[in-house]
């Protein structure tokens, strides 16, 4: 069999600053031509991970494979991978031209190819006719741009970015995430993307790594992630959701508040204390005498396309619910769930860490 050359792989990779452990041993395998991100909150160890990629962090132990090869101790510019920063980190004294012709012309490569090469990258990145602007009259997301051209213009197999939109503005910021999604499927590129922002993650990726505390929580797909979130830390990292403490009955029948019903996970001990996470768009509100739970309407939010109703049921637990309902504040409602949208977590001992 022909083992699977992933274009980036760490295994058991881990890192200290002086005594403090700040990353994990972390396992990852990523396939070329693929969108991952890496998502968890500040100081969790998402830009470690990237400068160990890199090259430009040290890992404390473990290994880091590009393309199937052993680099942990290759130096950052003898890797195939570049990075956009967030601060972008141009060079203001330069024009554009310059700026993305940098990385050719350390190299020495001719002054015909280097002029042809940024030619293509400023139609890549769709800023034609401004090779001879400087970097301060440009804005946030042309600056954004440059550096992407930039670090394209070295042919990477591995773009890694480092919060590259955090600095845009909200309507600039989901442009910039189109853009660079096209871009990295036109390009067939593996980017490496960091972020601590969920929308932003599950708007873009192929992957999602969630970390905290310097390790990996969960991994998959943004709808597994979204869906089945492993436990407490990543269902309220990722989205909002309601979570009440529930107790396996038999496999596909969960109580919670008193009530059973049907849900989609087996495979877990009857009796078990689990939680359930609900989102707010999956509760459903009905009449009290159609609802599985009853519960009384406290506030209600106008969000634009739906209502956000904050109810409480007879056990006092807070539900959250979106809706295009109509409803009465201080009136009581019913509440509905189909097996699909209540999800089983499992307590892990894992869990106490992520406080
Ligand atoms: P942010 O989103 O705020 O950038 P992050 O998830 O990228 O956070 P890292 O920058 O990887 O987090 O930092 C992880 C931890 O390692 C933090 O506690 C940080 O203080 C620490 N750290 C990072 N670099 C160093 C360093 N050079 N020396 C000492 N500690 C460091």
């Amino acid at each position: 069999m022909v083992k699977q050359n992933y274009s980036v792989e760490l295994h058991g990779v881990t890192k200290s600053f002086d005594n403090t452990q700040v990353l994990k041993s972390i396992d990852m395998e990523l396939e070329k031509g693929k969108f991952y991100t890496l998502l968890g909150p500040s100081g969790c160890g998402k830009t470690t991970i990237l400068r160990i990629i890199a090259g430009f962090t040290k890992a404390s132990s473990g290994q880091v494979l590009i393309d199937g090869t052993e680099v942990t101790r290759v130096a950052a510019n003898q890797r195939k991978v570049n990075t956009v920063f967030q601060d972008y980190a141009l060079f203001p004294h330069m024009n554009i031209f310059d700026n993305i012709a940098f990385g050719l012309s350390v190299k020495g490569v001719d002054k015909a190819t280097i002029k042809e090469k940024v030619s293509e990258m400023l139609r890549l990145v769709r800023l034609e006719g401004f090779e001879e602007r400087y970097i301060d009259a440009l804005s946030g997301g042309q600056k954004q741009r440059v550096a992407i051209a930039r670090a394209l213009i070295n042919e990477p197999d591995v773009l890694l970015l480092d919060e590259p939109l955090s600095a845009l503005d909200l309507k600039l910021r989901t442009d910039m995430q189109y853009e660079l999604r096209e871009l990295q499927r036109r390009l067939g590129i593996t980017f490496v993307f960091v972020t601590h922002d969920q929308e932003e993650a599950l708007a873009m990726s192929d992957w999602i790594y969630v970390l905290n505390n310097g390790e990996i929580v969960q991994s998959g797909t943004p709808v597994d992630i979204y869906d089945e979130p492993i436990n407490r830390y990543v269902a309220d990292f990722i989205g909002e959701s309601n979570i009440v403490d529930a107790k396996m009955i038999e496999d596909y029948r969960v109580e919670f508040v008193g009530h059973t019903f049907d849900c989609e996970d087996g495979g877990i001990l009857s009796g078990e204390a689990v939680e359930v996470v609900i989102r707010p768009e999956d509760v459903e509100i009905t009449s009290p005498e159609a609802g599985q739970l009853i519960a009384k309407v406290d506030t209600q939010l106008f969000r634009g396309v739906f209502n956000e109703v904050i109810a409480y049921d007879e056990d006092n637990n807070e539900w959250m619910i979106h809706t295009t309902k109509k409803v009465e504040t201080g009136s009581r409602i019913g509440l509905r769930f189909g097996p699909s949208d209540i999800h089983v977590m499992r307590f892990n001992e894992s869990e106490e860490d992520f406080d």
